[in-house]
Formats: structure tokens, sequence, C-alpha cells
């Protein structure tokens, strides 16, 4: 897998968790909290510059706390 190093995550801006980059379908990417599953927006992506640019975008909302609490929670 590969690793975007020009990107740093912050701490989870809800619980202060771990921060974790996804992507899902080969076409879409990201952040989601990995203890309280609060996540940004999706950025989808057609191609490999694309995808380098949907990650620092999502690892941006991220760290400025842009995220949607999981409405899941106990
Ligand atoms: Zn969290």
């Amino acid at each position: 897998m590969e690793i975007n190093p020009n990107y740093i995550l912050e701490d989870c801006p809800i619980c202060r968790g771990s921060g974790m980059v996804v992507h899902e379908g080969g076409w879409n990417v990201q952040v989601e909290c990995t203890d309280c599953s609060a996540h940004t927006v999706y950025v989808e992506y057609a191609n490999n510059d694309e995808k380098m640019k949907a990650e620092e975008q999502v690892v941006t909302l991220w760290n400025l706390g842009k995220v949607i609490k999981s409405e899941a929670g106990e």
C-alpha cells in the first residue's frame, strides 16, 4: 500500500483518536476515525494524480475539523 508522505494526519477533532485515510472502490477517499467513526466527505478521483490531490483534500478537511459525526454512536 502506497503512503503519501506529503501530509500529516492530526488527531480526531471529535475524540482525539487516530485518523485513517480510507480508499473505497478505487475511486474515492475519505479520512475516518478509527475510534468514533467520525469521517470527512468522500472525494472522488479518476487517476493517480487526482488520487493524491483527493487524499490531500480530505486530510486538509480532517485537520481543519470539518468532519461528520457518526450517527450510530452510543
Ligand atoms: Zn474520533
